[in-house]
């Protein structure tokens, strides 16, 4: 598990009712938005046991083993603070998750695709700064056409997200599941209304 937890959470809608716990980091913040970091019950049963994590808030099931019985924790933290990556990888997932699952020429969100702003006809190359997330329709439309030919705008530039920006638009997207001792965790620095 240790080694591989960055990554490996569950995202099963089905397996999110199976009392998942809340990954958080040792500052109190979850290891990842999106997906959301959720183990396995059974993970975080095993690193409470290992002494990585503390256990700070519980579902009411209770697990039993010839030996003991505990408590099924919801939220858990790391005792060794892990460092966030810096780095985003250039993905279509990461591109996907910056443009926020947007067409960027039209705002909508269903059937998307990739788009070259400068044409790879024109020499555009495939860049964070070059490729937005376009709708089928608005990818016909702008075809190898320069924004200004197609009479096309961005909805913002394109550019290299940071980590922590991209973490941010994943907290837009929670899963289905959320349980009631996450919320805490998940909105306390959210930025409040007046
Ligand atoms: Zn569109």
């Amino acid at each position: 598990m240790i080694g591989d937890f960055r990554t490996h959470f569950v995202r099963e809608p089905s397996a999110l009712r199976h009392h998942p716990a809340l990954v958080l980091n040792a500052d109190f913040r979850p290891l990842s938005y999106y997906p959301l970091s959720l183990w396995p019950w059974q993970e975080a049963v095993k690193a409470a046991f290992l002494d990585r994590v503390d256990i700070i808030a519980e579902y009411d099931e209770i697990v039993r083993s010839p030996s003991m019985t505990l408590k099924i924790p919801s939220v858990v933290v790391l005792k060794d603070y892990v460092k966030p990556r810096k780095r985003v990888a250039f993905t279509r997932f990461n591109l996907f998750l910056r443009d926020e699952f947007r067409c960027q020429y039209c705002g909508s969100k269903g059937d998307l695709t990739f788009d070259h702003v400068v044409p790879r006809a024109s020499g555009g190359i495939t860049s964070w700064e070059n490729v937005v997330a376009a709708c089928a329709p608005c990818n016909l439309r702008k075809g190898s056409k320069s924004l200004r030919r197609a009479n096309m705008s961005l909805r913002k530039p394109p550019r290299q997200p940071s980590a922590s920006e991209l973490m941010n638009v994943g907290r837009k997207f929670p899963p289905g599941h959320l349980h009631e001792s996450w919320m805490d965790y998940l909105y306390w620095d959210a930025v409040l209304d007046a």
